[in-house]
């Protein structure tokens, strides 16, 4: 008897999405795609969260018309997509209204199957969700967020399973996004739920830690009936088993994928060329780490953690961190580390070691985590931590979403006339601010997509300076001359302005400070903080909130100023009572650590 594997490549989501932060080009699809509709696979994942915002904040696409192209190039695959249950595409709860209008939209784009997840793996939050995907006659997959903990047991995973099986699901994804899953733990779980649930059996497999394509062959013969794969090219790492390896290691037996080997090889070839042009966006470190195994820390989450504790001039402090993260989760009762409780998790274990004593600043987003309002924990949560965050507020233990009013309406008159369809006005909705901004300057005419570096000296750079300007220069040091040769120039994703440079031709790579964040201010560089009096962050942001004005009398304590750093709102107190002399920020304002934001007189 042979079974059929069927193969989901993910190379048009989530493996640029993993390997090079997001940044693939609809252009840079398009080309391809006649290929990639006659391997035959049973999908091609598309569209996601990340993507969506990718296209509006940095490559100025209109992510819906990315859709819909894709969907025209590819009229023999099904398209597929990431929905983050209740949450979208955003990061928060939108109410039921929007849910349903989302995922009508999806569809009538050309989504055909939604692979559906809550951080939580709360069922609650992904009811209305499955319904619509049903309303909407397309296929709607119920996810495992896997991880591990003490609650995350088999049973645990196959009652979560057999819940959304009764709403009606069509098959079960178990998502293993940060690689934490191993062979034989992979095959205990596939059995159990091959056994006790009646739907087809999906792998979604990172190989950060170098076990995905192991853990995909032992979910084969433990029933599985399909895996997520990445074309080679864009493979392995924090990306997916590789395409071709996955369709050969099966080839002949009786999983036997029966894909074209030829015809994929023939696509890999061609991802391999688009993958430098995006070299800027590859991460540092590429290849197999098996620290997730020992911290449970996704990769992604590391170079985000890392980024920021450089920022700070704090990078000597990561192993701090990554050691608090597990506390963290541990005190809110271990939920998977996946948007947005990843960030939520890794932001609060963050302030911990900086401020040097734990929970000195709660963020916003914990302290609603601790009310219920993401759902309900998998395990116990502090109540200790509990009762600091939030003292006697009311904790929920209804769904988030029932406490939420219709918000189409409200949403629809925000954004007023710079929405042109239904989509824009959800595009606004997942992303208030950028997406507004990209709705604003494709009113203008003035869309204009991050600049893309050429590749550095030797591998084919383009030559920066233009005319008469010098790109070369000898520079003498303590007696040594050492020949510079500057290759490219540009500004990444995080602001600053990246120089690529070769010193007696070893290539370098040269981060500057943006001179843009001083300019965008207003007027200058603010003071910095000495008084009792002065309120400054302890990290660098921006400023969401003013809550007070000039001659309010606040109470030390009260909350003056919210600011948002690493997605995470975060309330910034008066550090004594008094009066409000002087207010040195407004809403949207980037500020830096130990600057004057807000004076008050004791
Ligand atoms: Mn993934």
């Amino acid at each position: 008897m042979s079974k059929k594997i069927t193969v989901t490549d993910t190379v048009l989501r989530d493996a640029h999405q993993s390997l090079l932060a997001t940044r693939m080009r609809t252009e840079d699809m398009l080309p391809i795609c006649d290929k990639l509709d006659r391997v035959g696979y049973w999908s091609l994942e598309v569209w996601g969260g990340a993507t969506f915002d990718s296209c509006v904040r940095f490559l100025k696409e209109d992510p819906w018309e990315r859709l819909r192209q894709l969907k025209a190039a590819l009229p023999n695959t099904r398209l597929q997509m990431l929905l983050r249950g209740q949450n979208l595409l955003g990061y928060r709860h939108y109410s039921d209204d929007v849910v349903k209008a989302f995922v009508a939209k999806a569809a009538v784009n050309g989504i055909d199957v939604f692979r559906i997840f809550d951080a939580m793996n709360d069922v609650r939050n992904l009811r209305v969700a499955i319904e619509a995907v049903k309303a909407a006659g397309k296929h709607a997959q119920g996810t495992i967020a896997y991880t591990t903990s003490p609650v995350h047991t088999t049973d645990a995973f196959v009652a979560q399973a057999k819940a959304m099986q009764a709403m009606g699901i069509d098959s079960i994804a178990i998502k293993d996004m940060a690689g934490l899953l191993t062979p034989y733990a992979t095959f205990e779980l596939v059995k159990a739920l091959k056994s006790e649930v009646d739907l087809p059996v999906f792998i979604h497999s990172h190989d950060t830690a170098g076990l995905g394509a192991m853990c995909q062959l032992k979910a084969i013969e433990a029933g599985a009936d399909h895996i997520d794969t990445a074309i080679s090219s864009l493979a392995w790492g924090t990306s997916h088993p590789g395409t071709e390896s996955m369709v050969a290691a099966l080839k002949g037996s009786e999983f036997d994928t029966g894909l074209d080997l030829e015809l994929i090889q023939e696509i890999g070839m061609y991802f391999h060329a688009v993958r430098k042009k995006y070299h800027q966006f590859e991460s540092e470190f590429t290849g197999v780490d098996t620290r997730v195994q020992v911290n449970q820390v996704p990769g992604g989450m590391i170079s985000n953690l890392a980024n920021q504790l450089k920022e700070q001039g704090a990078l000597n402090r990561m192993n701090e961190v990554l050691d608090e993260i597990p506390r963290v989760r541990a005190d809110l009762g271990f939920p998977p580390l996946v948007t947005p409780t990843s960030q939520i998790v890794g932001t609060q274990a963050f302030f911990n070691v900086l401020a040097g004593e734990r929970y000195k600043t709660i963020t916003n987003e914990v302290k609603l985590y601790l009310q219920g309002r993401y759902g309900k924990a998998p395990g116990k949560v502090d109540e200790q931590l509990r009762k600091q965050a939030i003292g006697s507020e009311e904790v929920i233990d209804v769904r988030p979403a029932d406490l939420l009013k219709p918000e189409l309406a409200r949403l629809r008159e925000e954004i007023g006339s710079l929405a042109k369809s239904e989509e824009d006005v959800l595009t606004f909705a997942m992303f208030p601010d950028i997406g507004r901004k990209f709705l604003e300057e494709r009113e203008a005419g003035t869309l204009k997509p991050e600049e893309l570096l050429p590749m550095p000296s030797g591998q084919g750079a383009a030559p920066v300076g233009g005319e008469g300007v010098p790109t070369e220069f000898v520079v003498d040091v303590h007696g040594e001359s050492y020949r510079v040769d500057i290759t490219g120039v540009g500004v990444k994703g995080d602001g600053k302005r990246h120089f690529y440079l070769s010193i007696d031709g070893m290539p370098e790579e040269v981060v500057f400070e943006p001179l843009n964040e001083f300019v965008a201010g207003s007027g200058g560089k603010r003071k910095q903080a000495g008084a009792p009096g002065d309120v400054s962050t302890t990290m660098p942001g921006n400023i969401v909130d003013v809550l007070v004005k000039e001659g309010d009398t606040v109470k030390a304590g009260q909350a003056v100023l919210i600011t948002e750093a690493m997605k995470m709102e975060t309330e910034v107190q008066a550090p004594i009572a008094g009066k409000v002399k002087a207010v040195h920020v407004a809403k949207g304002d980037r500020v830096n650590p130990g600057e004057v934001l807000v004076e008050i007189e004791g």
